[in-house]
């Protein structure tokens, strides 16, 4: 077998990589064409490839490490519990004080009478969770007919079966027999690209009443509860008109219907509050929480839960649970993250300062030719891209075309921005520094400037 270290050229690792690893949402074969980048070691919002270049990472990885790559006090805690009690599980009547300590922590933080944690190992199984826990609270209820969930196309909820059916990804959907029964989708409130005439404050109500006809298709004594991303986040940081969750609020309230805020990539200092939801003014009976909750240091979710919930789910026997249910060392590191996030005033920078100064910059960008809207909230922005500004067109070239090669300018710049379609994502750490921001910002240009010249040298716009 190859020694593989650190030192093989990068062609080797690349033929290896495409030889036995299969990535999640990526074409293989063109993988195998192209090479994986292969990163080697990271540091603050910095990455470090096996070429040795130094990347700005605009993404925190996958929206997910809040206090910056490199923090030895994660390290230091992760051993400890390694030596002290490296797994045990919390089945059947028995606990540990990792998953004792974080759980009641996150009560703290939590809003309203979000006071109790179900564990879980990532977003996508707590989710599954979710589905499982509010269906059974009705049931409990004496509301066995309360069966459906209420989602939105384009939203991200998870890859298996069950979170993947609430999530409202057609191209996922279209694989491996999604979505199951009783998940309903209703349109989301991306005005930039569906609000055609009206103002945003219209479209936002507009879209927020989709919830009440569907309700109302459904009939309230059938449907469970409504599950949303305060922000959208992989459907491109779609942030809603002001109008949206207010109203949604309402008629979930008038209905008698639970919330899910799936807080995976808002929860944790994100939008500047340590919940989307607090942001945005929603009170959400649950909270699906992962990511940003160990800063993606080890794997690890959860679901917050109202103490109504957890009563009456506390009453019989909920038959649901993970090995790793409150794992002892992920949920060490978490603890010891949000004693981070906390003592360093990292959400307060994320509202208070560098968070603002961000969002100057970034709003900047509109002054690009090639930027229509530039839209962030906290450290979570998206910028769309587009032909014409004043009619906000999309390009003639299918979906997606133009975001990949201003996403391939953006690599060639040493900066990770994702694309989704046509719109570009920022998500950086969360202790991004202003002279880091402004080397964003930057690169960001550099990289609009080329994509533009590159639309121009192929035609498509
Ligand atoms: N919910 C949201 C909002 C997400 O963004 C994600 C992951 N991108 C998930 C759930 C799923 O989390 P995981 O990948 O940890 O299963």
């Amino acid at each position: 077998m190859a020694q593989i270290t650190n030192s093989m050229p990068t062609a080797e690792m690349q033929a290896l990589d495409a030889a036995h690893h299969m990535h999640p949402f990526t074409h293989g074969a063109d993988l195998g064409k192209k090479g994986a980048r292969i990163i080697t070691r990271a540091d603050g919002v910095w990455l470090t490839d096996s070429e040795g270049h130094r990347i700005l990472d605009g993404m925190a990885g996958l929206w997910c490490v809040n206090v910056g790559y490199g923090r030895q006090e994660l390290v230091d805690a992760a051993t400890r519990q390694m030596s002290e009690l490296p797994f045990y599980n919390t089945f059947f009547q028995t606990s540990h004080l990792p998953a004792i300590k974080l759980a009641e922590r996150l009560a703290q933080l939590a809003p309203g009478d979000l006071n109790h944690v179900f564990f879980a190992g990532s977003g996508s199984e707590a989710n599954d969770t979710n589905l499982r826990m509010v269906r059974t609270y009705w049931e409990l209820k004496g509301q066995p007919s309360k069966k459906a969930v209420i989602s939105r196309w384009n939203a991200y909820h998870g890859s298996s079966v069950g979170s993947g059916s609430l999530g409202g990804m057609k191209g996922m959907h279209a694989q491996g027999g999604m979505p199951i029964p009783d998940i309903h989708h209703i349109d989301q409130p991306n005005w930039w690209a569906e609000g055609g005439d009206m103002s945003p404050e219209e479209f936002g109500l507009a879209r927020a009443r989709l919830l009440e006809e569907k309700i109302l298709e459904l009939g309230p004594e059938n449907v469970a509860a409504f599950i949303a991303e305060p922000v959208q986040g992989a459907g491109g940081v779609i942030i809603p008109p002001e109008t949206y969750w207010p109203e949604i609020s309402r008629i979930l309230k008038e209905y008698g219907i639970l919330l899910i805020a799936d807080e995976v990539i808002c929860g944790f200092g994100r939008t500047g509050n340590w919940f989307g939801s607090q942001t945005m003014g929603i009170e959400p009976d649950i909270m699906t929480i992962a990511k940003g909750l160990s800063s993606g240091y080890l794997p690890i979710g959860g679901s917050i839960v109202s103490s109504e919930i957890a009563q009456v789910i506390g009453d019989a026997e909920f038959n649901h649970g993970y090995t790793y249910s409150g794992h002892p060392v992920a949920a060490a590191v978490a603890l010891e993250n949000l004693r981070i996030l906390d003592e360093d005033g990292i959400v307060d920078a994320v509202r208070d300062r560098t968070g603002p100064y961000l969002q100057k910059k970034f709003k900047g960008l509109t002054e690009h030719p090639l930027v229509g809207e530039a839209t962030i909230v906290g450290m979570m922005g998206s910028i769309a891209l587009t032909p014409d500004k004043d009619s906000r067109a999309a390009f003639e070239a299918e979906s997606g075309t133009v975001g990949y090669i201003c996403r391939e300018r953006c690599f060639a710049n040493d900066l990770v921005m994702r694309h989704v379609g046509d719109r570009m994502i920022i998500s950086p750490p969360l202790v991004i520094s202003e002279a880091e921001i402004d080397t964003l910002i930057e690169r960001a240009w550099t990289s609009l400037d080329e994509c533009h010249a590159e639309l121009k040298r192929q035609g498509l716009m």
